[in-house]
């Protein structure tokens, strides 16, 4: 299965939904609200070394502090959190 349809399925879908609600809403990465509308779920033991698509494997986060955790540092520590920030009040 592709990537890009993997993110499409309903399975993903409501184990994205079962992540939210299970880390109530809050980001792993800074400890921020996380808004129900967009949002990111990381593997604590990442795909690419078994990590299974599974409850208890995901924890929420926010996309910014995703992207900052697979380490593609496109802003400084400091740029993530504002953006963090202003993408909370945005919605
Ligand atoms: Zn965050």
């Amino acid at each position: 299965m592709s990537k890009f349809k993997r993110w499409h399925t309903l399975e993903w879908t409501n184990l994205r939904i079962d992540a939210y609600i299970a880390c109530n809403g809050i980001c792993w990465g800074c400890g921020g609200r996380v808004t129900a509308k967009k949002f990111s779920v990381d593997h604590i033991k990442p795909r690419s070394i078994g990590g299974k698509d599974q409850l208890y494997n995901l924890r929420l986060m926010h996309r910014t502090c995703h992207e900052a955790r697979h380490g593609k540092p496109t802003m400084t520590p400091m740029q993530y959190i504002y953006r963090a920030t202003v993408d909370e009040r945005m919605n």
